[in-house]
């Protein structure tokens, strides 16, 4: 596990809130093609809450997952770190976030600690660090190593 700064978990309560509004965005999915509706609510660093929920297109490759349609709207609002973000799929309890929605995850996860993921366990939230989702992942800070890039540090 690549927990430098260590795995600090919600509350259950804080993990339960987070979940139910993943499970109220799931209700908006767009998702004529697939019918597999995915609900997503990010937990920002400063405490703001963010839904998302996965879009379809007729043009399938251009669907968007839930969790990036979270995570855009909490940049595009102006957050740039993210705490926690909660996943939830009412046909499949246990979905976890997809390869490429774990990549943009880790553009935006905590600079010091972990991104807690937290997904629908079988007697309610299972929290998990996305280190073990994406484990020896590559980042904002390998780009750093060779160039100056403006991160979403302030
Ligand atoms: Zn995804």
């Amino acid at each position: 596990m690549e927990a430098e700064f260590g795995f600090r978990p919600l509350s259950v309560e804080e993990a339960r809130t987070l979940l139910a509004a993943a499970s109220r965005a799931a209700a908006a999915a767009y998702v004529p093609y697939s019918s597999f509706p995915v609900g997503a609510a990010a937990l920002t660093s400063d405490g703001a809450v963010i839904t998302g929920c996965n879009i379809e297109n007729a043009s399938y490759g251009l669907t968007v997952c839930a969790e990036r349609v979270a995570i855009w709207s909490a940049v595009a609002a102006g957050h740039r770190e993210l705490r926690a973000v909660a996943v939830t799929a009412p046909k499949a309890t246990g979905t976890t976030p997809c390869g490429a929605c774990r990549q943009v995850l880790h553009e935006f996860a905590p600079i010091e600690g972990e991104l807690v993921v937290v997904l629908e366990g079988p007697e309610g939230p299972e929290q998990v660090a996305l280190a073990d989702l994406l484990p020896r992942s590559f980042g904002p800070r390998d780009l750093r190593a060779v160039a100056e890039i403006r991160l979403h540090i302030p």
